[in-house]
């Protein structure tokens, strides 16, 4: 079991990876083969000192001291610059050399997703923003490794994933204008023929990381059809060879509430060089073309993940804080903590961040845990949306809780609470709002069947933990409200396939979380037979039985008729991490 909560000042100057044992159940239970874990172990441990530490000091002044827009030089001419504060750009050089861009280019080995998944994590924990600059700039960099042509692939890719903060580059992506960030169709950025390459004119009106040098964008080729489909996705310079801007011009920064130090622009682009994102060459031949939306689309699965890291990284820092400050504060001559209300709210707090990662990391681990490689890439195209779906409106929710854990101060910007908050509203937002991913789920189970993948995985989780364990008392009333929520969730599927359209639509949202209430529900019931198969520890068994009880199968009376202790009888073992007797658990 952790030490006191007590012992600790806050999160900062902690080793978030040392302090998280779930994090390491996650990867014991992901990366079974032993040479994955030993490299899962040596980078995840570097990067939980770097986050707890100078990382997350830093991103509290880098929010304090956002960037500016320096328009003119001293001469008069227009330079269109972005200053930040020291503490910004040292964060970017730290993780730039640490691998965080380019770890999959230098490891001389392949980088398992679930590894690339839990260092987004920790750096979640201490700063979205960052992740926001940096996770565009490896989504960038995949872009143009498949897709830019020959001329200017591998020295964009090389810079990309450069480890030397002085020869990287960054990325960014622009798709959404004035009038439409969900309705993308509606762009009306032109792309104009010029030789091999083309040239952009247009404006874009939310551009994050708009200092980075490389940006993937949405145009509509001169001619092509209306609607997304006549869209193309461009690789786009800001800078020209010489250093000039390539018709690159930054209209204003935004004044955002949250990820403030992450410069989000508003955007002209005036006959801007570029070059579309059409298949990569092999061996000097090119691929058949491919460009249109899809290549942005590809992009944008991505960051949705990375954006479902966000939420996570976010809910795990509030649930340190509020623990942390819990173990601290005295009221009536006790700590807070002893009160059951508050032991209640941690309790809830680590149950549903646990429910959270265990999705979460499952679209890293698809390809692995499906049967074939057609099944793990439907389960991922259902997963994603729906892990960004759940992460993210549960962070706003622990960062909220968490931030009345602290009282007055939580409200504080001296305190940490707040910025996690302002933060934490981005991320419904970014990369398509909750409506949107909510009919993308729709979309995936219409036109690519992807729920039969999924509940797959879910028959996959009750049949393990029906057999092999012997501890069918401690899993029973899991197993069988997780067996009861895919009965609704059948039956869901099919009603939906027969109503208007229009139902449909009403009823994504209440569809979407019911399916993640599902796969949350068996995803913690697969980690559960596996602690107790290996440990013969039941603490996960708990995490998921209270998830059930809140999620699957509600108690009768809001469970005030039957007088469940767990949040005061287990607290210690929930929220520090310490073993449960199967006994104790049934
Ligand atoms: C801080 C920040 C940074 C950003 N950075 C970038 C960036 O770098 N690059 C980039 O391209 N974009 C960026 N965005 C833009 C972001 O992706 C869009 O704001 C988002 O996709 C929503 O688009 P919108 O703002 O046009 O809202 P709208 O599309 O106008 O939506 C408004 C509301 O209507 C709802 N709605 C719209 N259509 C439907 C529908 N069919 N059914 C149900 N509800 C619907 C939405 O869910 C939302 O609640 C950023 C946004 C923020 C806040």
């Amino acid at each position: 079991m952790l030490s006191d909560y007590a012992c600790h000042e806050g999160a900062i100057g902690l080793d978030w990876y040392a302090l998280d044992p779930n994090l390491r159940l996650l990867l014991d239970r992901l990366l079974p083969d032993a040479a994955d874990r030993a490299f899962a172990e040596e980078h995840v441990a570097r990067f939980g000192e770097l986050c707890g530490g100078p990382i997350a000091r830093r991103a509290e002044i880098s929010d304090k001291h956002g960037p500016t827009l320096l328009r003119y030089d001293r001469w008069g001419l227009e330079i269109d610059t972005i200053e930040h504060h020291p503490t910004w750009t040292e964060n970017k050089a730290d993780l730039v050399r640490a691998g965080f861009t380019g770890l999959s280019h230098h490891a001389g080995r392949p980088v398992p997703a679930v590894v690339t998944a839990a260092l987004s994590y920790l750096v979640s924990q201490a700063e979205t923003a960052i992740y926001c600059g940096l996770g565009m700039t490896s989504g960038a960099a995949d872009i143009v490794e498949r897709y830019a042509p020959d001329a200017i692939r591998d020295d964009m890719v090389g810079r990309l994933t450069s480890l030397d903060p002085d020869e990287a580059w960054e990325g960014g992506m622009f798709l959404t204008e004035r009038q439409g960030g969900s309705d993308v169709g509606a762009n009306t950025t032109l792309a104009v023929p010029d030789g091999d390459e083309w040239r952009l004119h247009g404006e874009k009106h939310f551009c994050s990381n708009v200092d980075a040098e490389v940006f993937i964008v949405l145009a509509r080729p001169e001619g092509a059809s209306d609607g997304a489909s006549g869209l193309a996705t461009f690789i786009v310079p800001r800078l020209l060879a010489d250093g000039s801007p390539n018709g690159f011009r930054i209209l204003r920064l935004k004044p955002k509430l949250g990820t403030v130090a992450v410069p989000t622009a508003e955007v002209e682009l005036d006959g801007a060089r570029a070059w579309i994102a059409r298949g990569a060459s092999t061996a000097g031949t090119h691929d058949q073309p491919r460009s249109g939306i899809n290549t942005m689309m590809e992009m944008v699965n991505g960051s949705r993940f990375g954006v479902a890291l966000m939420g996570l990284g976010i809910h795990r820092r509030s649930f340190l804080e509020g623990a942390i400050y819990a173990a601290q504060r005295e009221q009536w001559g006790q700590r807070i903590d002893r009160y059951p209300l508050v032991r209640e709210t941690l309790v809830d707090l680590i149950v549903e961040l646990e429910a959270g990662t265990a999705l979460t990391f499952e679209c890293a681990a698809a390809s692995r845990t499906a049967e074939t490689e057609e099944e793990g890439r439907a389960l991922r195209r259902i997963l994603v949306p729906l892990a960004k779906i759940r992460a993210t409106r549960e962070a706003i929710s622990a960062a909220s809780q968490s931030l009345e854990l602290l009282g007055g101060n939580g409200y504080m910007e001296d305190w940490p609470m707040a910025r996690q908050l302002r933060d934490a509203q981005c991320h419904t937002i970014w990369e398509g709002t909750e409506n949107i991913l909510c009919i993308d789920v729709r979309r995936a189970i219409n036109n690519e069947g992807a729920h039969v993948a999924l509940l797959a995985r879910v028959e996959r989780a009750l049949a393990s933990a029906g057999t092999g364990t012997g501890i069918g008392a401690v899993l029973a009333p899991i197993v069988d409200a997780v067996a009861a929520t895919l009965g609704e969730a059948r039956e869901a599927i099919d009603h939906l396939a027969d109503v208007s359209h229009e139902l449909e639509l009403l009823h994504a949202r209440r569809f979407s979380y019911l399916l993640a209430d599902l796969v949350e529900g068996a995803l913690l019931l697969d980690e559960a037979s596996w602690q107790l198969a290996r440990d013969g520890d039941a603490r996960k068994a708990v995490v998921a039985r209270q998830f059930a009880r809140k999620h699957l199968a509600p108690p009768r009376v809001r469970g005030i008729l039957d007088d469940d202790r767990t949040a005061l009888d287990l607290f210690d073992p929930l929220v520090r991490y310490g073993p449960v007797e199967p006994k104790t658990a049934a």
